[in-house]
């Protein structure tokens, strides 16, 4: 099993200890020092002042804290309770040392978060097997924090990533705005929402004019380079977050806007047709010296139940069937 780094050192050794004893008596000290001496993977630290401890413990980590109970100016129960107060020892196990087998002390340490309970001074087998559990438990602990801090990065990633991917799916290359798969869904969506609330969809069908001999003329370089000013024109007359512009394939595009009344609709396409052709976009059709237009079919409908919102689709179209039989650079509505 691979060790996970945990907060800033590895845990080469799954058994490796870092002990902490606090305790006024040097005595006491040097003894547990002695004991644990010839003891593979624990390090032992000794803090004297109970008022320099949690400050101790926070800096040095100890994977298990021996505790004493009665120190001069500092009640033991009450630096129990500072440990755990404090994130960064909140979670470090704490084993008592007293003078006493008292069950009333005994309660009164558990109840301030000691984690065990010991005589002074334990058996050294003891002991270190005490500190070894409570190090081994520990341990685990923080890599099983450590494990779901890395799982909730990771699942983070890939709610980003599939917003992208979702995004990617959704767009046209070209172009940016939805493509045709977007466009299809969103509509299917709107229509049904236009026929439970009985409100008006309109849709609006824009072609590009002679873009064939645009294409031959300039270039497809330079014609895709027109098609992407186009929908950026497109995509703004979108004021509202519902309106969705999309490249309905080749030269092109749809606008559905939800809740938009026939005049509505009417106004925003005549601003889109003459936005386009203010770009001054140079061509050659239909004479020389013209300039880049579009076409617009539009429709309206309030959708009854049962309908399909091809019937939509189809009268847009019908409508910029006549906008090109009509002389082009116009809206036509069927
Ligand atoms: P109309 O005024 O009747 O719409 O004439 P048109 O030439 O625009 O119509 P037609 O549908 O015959 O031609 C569309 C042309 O659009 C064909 C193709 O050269 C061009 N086209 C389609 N998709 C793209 C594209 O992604 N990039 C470029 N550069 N050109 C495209
Ligand atoms: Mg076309
Ligand atoms: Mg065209």
């Amino acid at each position: 099993m691979h060790d996970l780094p945990i907060d800033g050192f590895q845990t080469a050794h799954h058994n490796a200890a870092m002990v902490l004893l606090v305790d006024d008596q040097a005595m006491i000290g040097e003894a547990v020092r002695r004991g644990l001496a010839l003891e593979e993977n624990i390090d032992f630290h000794f803090c004297a002042d109970p008022h320099q401890a949690v400050a101790q413990a926070i800096r040095i980590k100890p994977t298990v804290i021996l505790q004493d109970l009665v120190m001069p100016g500092l009640d033991g129960l009450t630096l129990l309770r500072e440990y755990r107060s404090h994130p960064a020892t909140r979670e470090i196990p704490i084993i008592v040392l007293s003078t006493k087998e008292e069950p009333l002390i005994k309660s009164a340490a558990f109840a301030a978060g000691a984690n065990d309970y010991l005589v002074k001074l334990p058996d050294n087998i003891e002991l270190v097997a005490r500190i070894r559990y409570h190090s081994r438990s520990y341990l685990t602990l923080l890599q099983r924090d450590e494990a779901y801090r890395a799982l909730r990065v990771s699942q983070q990633q890939l709610l980003d990533t599939n917003l992208v991917l979702q995004r990617l799916m959704h767009s046209d290359a070209l172009t940016g705005l939805s493509n045709r798969r977007h466009f299809d869904e969103y509509l299917e969506l709107e229509w049904r929402r236009a026929i439970r609330e009985q409100t008006q969809l309109s849709l609006l069908m824009i072609d590009v004019d002679y873009f064939k001999s645009y294409n031959d003329n300039f270039g497809h370089l330079d014609g895709d380079e027109a098609l992407c000013k186009v929908a950026e024109a497109i995509r703004g007359v979108c004021n509202r977050p519902s309106d969705l512009p999309a490249r309905y394939g080749g030269e092109e595009f749809v606008l559905v806007l939800p809740n938009t009344s026939h005049g509505g609709a009417r106004l925003l396409a005549e601003k889109l047709r003459q936005t386009i052709a203010a770009l001054q976009i140079a061509h050659v059709s239909p004479q020389p010296g013209a300039r880049l237009t579009v076409s617009i079919g539009l429709a309206t409908m309030t959708p009854q139940v049962g309908s399909q919102c091809r019937q939509l689709i189809s009268a847009a179209d019908k409508g910029l069937y006549l906008a090109k039989n009509n002389g082009r650079n116009q809206v036509g509505i069927d």
